[in-house]
């Protein structure tokens, strides 16, 4: 599970610096044009503390949970915004979930344990729900297309290519939404016709975990 973590904040850090344009551009639109520079920020600082070494740890899994908890720190000390905590409580809550979960679930179901917790995170501190235009409306069908994909039999691979579409998805559902919260929920009706900038970014972090899943 720790090489799965471990490439997985890489390939967003590198995917994040290139979508660092248009994610601030999305931002500029219906905030205040830094979603890209933090998230950037913040990613290249994960991968610097990844090059430094792993922590010791009692096995895989442990590992990894401790790892993500750590990348949510460094997240909420560098990315700055509404997203550098949010984002950061969600990697903290997906990692004690990871190091909570019992040995013996299958890492699809740890997998979908971490984003429920990392939501739960998130629309905790942000007092947000779906349909307000935030990261929420990719993460929650994400979570749901997950759920479902489990439901039904499918693996690891089939569990996160679901969430990476239903994400997509739920960051496009955005562009009609009004903001309700946030810096965009200022520009009230203005807000309506541009996708949000969380939300993309969410998508793209579970894209790039469906890649690095299904690169095996
Ligand atoms: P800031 O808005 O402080 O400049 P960023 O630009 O980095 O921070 O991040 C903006 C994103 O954060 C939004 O696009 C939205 O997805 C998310 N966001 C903002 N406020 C909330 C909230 N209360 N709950 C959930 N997500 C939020
Ligand atoms: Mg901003």
């Amino acid at each position: 599970m720790f090489d799965v973590l471990d490439a997985w904040l890489r390939l967003s850090a590198e995917r994040i610096r290139e979508a660092a344009p248009d994610l601030t551009a999305l931002d500029q639109a219906i905030g205040d044009g830094d979603h890209g520079t933090n998230m950037d920020r913040g990613f290249g600082a994960i991968v610097a503390q990844l090059d430094a070494g792993t922590p010791e740890a009692e096995g895989d899994r442990a590992l990894a949970g401790t790892v993500l908890k750590t990348a949510g720190r460094t997240l909420i000390s560098t990315v700055g915004g509404a997203a550098g905590p949010l984002y950061g409580t969600a990697f903290v809550r997906g990692g004690n979930a990871i190091t909570g979960a019992p040995p013996d679930l299958p890492p699809g179901v740890v997998l979908l344990s971490a984003l429920e917790a990392a939501i739960g995170g998130i629309a905790g501190l942000g007092k947000a729900t779906t349909g307000e235009k935030t990261m929420l409306d990719a993460l929650v069908p994400a979570f749901r297309a997950g759920q479902d994909a489990r439901d039904t039999g499918g693996d690891l691979g089939a569990i996160v290519r679901a969430m990476a579409d239903a994400a997509d998805a739920g960051a496009a559902s955005t562009i009609p939404m009004l903001a309700t919260k946030g810096r965009a929920s200022y520009l009230g009706e203005r807000s309506v016709g541009h996708q949000d900038p969380g939300a993309t970014s969410s998508a793209l972090l579970l894209r790039s975990l469906a890649d690095v899943v299904a690169a095996g």
